[in-house]
């Protein structure tokens, strides 16, 4: 079975030591436990908060995806509505970020693991005792 890629693994929201368990729950579309997160991969059993409060970190990651989404709302507002007033800006992106608070609150912790976590992928032993 070919490994699978580290990209794959994080869109998917996959465990980073095995890259099979999965990360949440529950699907991002069930708008209302899209933040359920397993404590522990269910596949390998790597506890997912690897130290206490280490998901704080992930604030970072959400920042920083917060300002692209405001550079990218910005840039298309402007274009598509032609430098509109001030009040466009002003309620259409709050708009798109609070549509995209599952998404951002998902990938910010997937990144966070995936890139800060000290975790490394390792094949999983499929024998049967
Ligand atoms: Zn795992």
């Amino acid at each position: 079975m070919p490994e699978p890629s580290k990209l794959k693994s994080i869109l998917k929201a996959k465990c980073p030591k095995c890259r099979e368990g999965e990360m949440f729950e529950f699907p991002l579309a069930s708008w209302t436990k899209f933040s359920r997160m397993h404590t522990h991969c269910p596949v390998c059993k790597l506890r997912f908060e690897v130290e206490p409060g280490f998901f704080i970190g992930a604030m970072y990651v959400s920042y920083v995806m917060s300002l692209g989404i405001f550079m990218v709302v910005s840039a298309l507002i402007y274009v598509i509505f032609n430098n509109p007033d001030f009040y466009f800006y002003m309620i259409g992106i709050p708009l798109v970020v609070l549509f995209l608070i599952p998404v951002m609150y998902r990938y910010s912790r997937v990144l966070f693991l995936h890139l800060f976590g000290g975790v490394k992928y390792e094949i999983q032993d499929r024998t049967i005792i």
